[in-house]
Order: C-alpha cells, then sequence, then structure tokens
C-alpha cells in the first residue's frame, strides 16, 4: 500500500477529518485522526496489517508486542499474518509493563506495533518494558507517523503513511485567527457536529 493508498482509506472511512480541531492534549490542528474508526473495517485492517508483516517475513519476529489499547487490533492482525504470538503491554501507575501472565523467553525476537505514532512515547515504553523482560526488540512499525518521521524510538522503524500536521496552541492558530468554529471529535457531544 502506498501512502495515498492509506491515507485515501482514512479519509473515506472518516478516521481523517479535515478541519479545524481541539485534540485531546488541548492543542489545535487541521487534522483530526481516529486509527480506531480505520479499523472498524477487518478487511482494511487486514490490509493494513499485510502491508506491514510483508515488510518483516524475513525477520523471524518470534512476537508482536503492542501497546494497549490503541495497538491491538493492527498488532494482533500483523501477528497473525506472520504466524507470531501476540501481546500487550498497559500502563500501571504511569508505567509501561507486561501484565496479564505475558513472559518472554531470553533474547525472543520482538516487532512493536502501534496504530499510530505521534511522539514515539509509547512505543519506547514499550520496547523499554520489553527489553526489562529479556526480549529483543528488531523493529516498531505503525499505520500512521503523525511525527512527520521525526520520532526516534532507538530501533528501525517504519510506518504505511506520514503526515506533517502540526498541533499548536490556540494563541498559534491560524484558524482561531479566522474566528472558525472548532470541534472536539474525541467528545460524544460534539462528534455528530463534526
Ligand atoms: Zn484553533
Amino acid at each position: 500500500m502506498t501512502n495515498e493508498e492509506v491515507i485515501d482509506r482514512f479519509r473515506k472511512t472518516g478516521a481523517l477529518l479535515e478541519g479545524h480541531f481541539q485534540l485531546s492534549s488541548g492543542l489545535h490542528s487541521t487534522v483530526y485522526l481516529q486509527c480506531a474508526i480505520a479499523l472498524q473495517s477487518t478487511r482494511d485492517a487486514i490490509q493494513f496489517g499485510a502491508a506491514i508483516a510483508d515488510r518483516l517475513r524475513d525477520r523471524e519476529i518470534e512476537t508482536v508486542a503492542s501497546p494497549a489499547i490503541g495497538g491491538l487490533v493492527i498488532g494482533y492482525e500483523v501477528a497473525r499474518q506472520l504466524g507470531a504470538r501476540f501481546i500487550w503491554t498497559e500502563r500501571e501507575n504511569g508505567t509501561m509493563t507486561l501484565r496479564r501472565g505475558f513472559t518472554l523467553r531470553a533474547a525472543e525476537r520482538l516487532l512493536v506495533v502501534e496504530d499510530v505514532i505521534t511522539t514515539g512515547g509509547s512505543t519506547r515504553d514499550t520496547i523499554d518494558a520489553l527489553r526489562a523482560g529479556g526480549g529483543e526488540v528488531i523493529a516498531a512499525a505503525s499505520i500512521i507517523d503523525r511525527s512527520g518521521d521525526k520520532a526516534d524510538v532507538g530501533v528501525p522503524r517504519f510506518s504505511l503513511a506520514t503526515l506533517e500536521v502540526a498541533a499548536v496552541s490556540a494563541d498559534e492558530c491560524d484558524a482561531c485567527q479566522r474566528g472558525e468554529p472548532i470541534a472536539k471529535p474525541g467528545s460524544r457531544k460534539s462528534y455528530s457536529s463534526v
């Protein structure tokens, strides 16, 4: 899948909205992304999963690990297509950890998969948790890279599509200057008005 094909699927399903948005961080952006909307389509999830898995078939990935909740659907699909095991990490008192009885073998070959990378923080935290468990992280992947390819997670990383979308404070927001109404798509109340 090309960058454009991925973005096109996101636009068509309403997973990528263009306008004037307040993100959950409070910052304003001209693009709102909600991967869960795109991944409602199992057919699209299979295609995104194949596009990620195809790039790693010769890397002998034993296990795919994803940060919950965002990474679960795509991570599971990539693991299924690689014939790999699938596990996830989750935050416990703010620290990303392996729970639920998941354990790793020494030097187990791991791939970290997320839906979207913004700063790389949750992928880095997942890598730390996996290393603490004894695993070897070979690579990281995501469907979308919102960092404009800037996020550094300390292992080779790729995304199916890259978006360079500035998130700015209200003071610096051009759309605010023009007086355009703002949508908060994460909140139930305003989603229907977007
Ligand atoms: Zn604004």
